[in-house]
């Protein structure tokens, strides 16, 4: 690269002189802004580092200063909505969680290939589930009405909203 701009200036004449100076001058800052951008990464990391750790200690319920308190909320009501937009992709694929390992499991299997916990659709009919594929989507829904988890709540709310 050097090399380059000091031919260049020769090849300019009288002027080549200040070209080499300047163009030295460039590279020079250039090289000290990759050292700023090095050093800004490693703060941009540490930084979320340092958010992760108040965040852990907001999920476990510990202290929290109240200015972090209103972004852990924000982080918070997120994670919550990415929760219920995956279990819509969950559902449009026909998949559900296993009540045991909580993967995501094919419908259409009678067990959860993780953990063999038997998959329900149902708790009333849950025997019928393997061959009953035509009313897969009353059953879902039926599923949500009687689910017992925060998410499926959180999934109520959501379709009520709707
Ligand atoms: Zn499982």
């Amino acid at each position: 690269m050097r090399d380059f701009f000091e031919d260049l200036g020769k090849r300019l004449g009288e002027t080549a002189e200040t070209v080499t100076s300047k163009a030295g001058d460039a590279i020079e800052i250039q090289r000290i802004k990759g050292q700023i951008r090095g050093l800004a990464r490693g703060n941009a990391v540490d930084l979320m580092e340092l958010g992760r750790t108040i965040y852990d200690r907001y999920k476990e319920g510990g202290e929290v200063e109240e200015s972090a308190k209103a972004l852990c909320d924000a982080v918070r009501d997120r994670e919550a909505a990415i929760e219920d937009y995956e279990k819509k992709i969950a559902k449009i694929r026909g998949t559900s969680e296993c009540a045991r390992c909580g993967r995501m499991v094919s419908k259409e299997m009678s067990y959860c290939p993780y953990c063999g916990e038997k998959v329900t659709v149902c708790d009333a009919d849950a025997e019928e589930v393997q061959d009953d594929t035509d009313t897969d989507d009353q059953a879902d829904s039926v599923k949500e009405k009687d689910g017992d988890t925060a998410e499926t709540t959180a999934e109520k709310t959501e379709e009520a909203a709707e």
